[in-house]
């Protein structure tokens, strides 16, 4: 799957890997009542999941009560392999989106208590909802970013970057010691506080803006449909 960068860009990558990071902001780990962890959490989503556009669809999926959508900040890699230092965002990031690590939570709740993994409640057909994308040369600064989504209208989550605890060159160094990081691999930075439920026929927009949420950089739509 090719990856489309809404600005003109010399690039072009093939969508890899999707990297995904838990408990990245503060309040949204106290708000699933989870201790702030010292090391990442880093989970993976495999191929299947990724759902990439600017008007996408989300199938409800089958047994879950509990579907709910988390908004991220979502990477393009440029690649590096194994043992990346990075020293600045410029040396990881190819582009920047938005996406929804779609979650059936009940799922994963159980999952949770009996130590099991979280492939089924974050890893089926659709799970990695991925906008287009800015070129990195494109962006202001990392810092500088942030996002908001909307459900059916109402404002739902807004964050800044520098809400986030693990930045890209925090994050790039540890994925890299267990995984060799390939051009067109992903990541979502992980999500704000204010998570919830989704049902049929919701829709959601996300911006990707600046810190100020009236310069906006992109737009992401995306509507629940029934399973198919
Ligand atoms: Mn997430």
């Amino acid at each position: 799957m090719r990856l489309i960068f809404e600005r003109p860009s010399q690039e072009e990558y093939e969508a890899g890997t999707v990297f995904c990071v838990g408990r990245n902001y503060v309040e949204h780990a106290e708000e699933l009542g989870n201790e702030v962890p010292q090391d990442p959490i880093i989970f993976t989503k495999p191929y299947n999941a990724i759902r990439h556009g600017s008007y996408n669809i989300i199938e409800y999926p089958p047994r879950t009560k509990e579907f709910h959508f988390e908004g991220e900040l979502v990477l393009l890699l440029r690649g590096g392999g194994r043992n990346i230092h990075a020293y600045s965002a410029a040396d990881v990031i190819a582009g920047y989106g938005v996406g929804l690590d779609l979650t059936m939570r009940d799922f994963q709740t159980e999952a949770k208590r009996k130590g099991l993994p979280w492939t089924v409640a974050k890893g089926f057909d659709g799970a990695a909802q991925i906008s287009h994308f800015i070129p990195f040369e494109s962006a202001p600064p990392f810092e500088e970013l942030g996002f908001s989504l909307w459900v059916n209208g109402e404002l739902r989550q807004r964050a800044s970057t520098n809400q986030m605890i693990f930045s890209p060159e925090m994050l790039m160094p540890f994925i890299s010691k267990f995984f060799s990081v390939r051009p067109g691999d992903l990541l979502f930075t992980g999500t704000p506080r204010g998570t919830g439920p989704l049902a049929v026929e919701d829709k959601i927009i996300m911006q990707l803006h600046t810190s100020n949420p009236d310069e906006i950089l992109l737009d992401f739509h995306a509507q629940v449909t029934e399973w198919g």
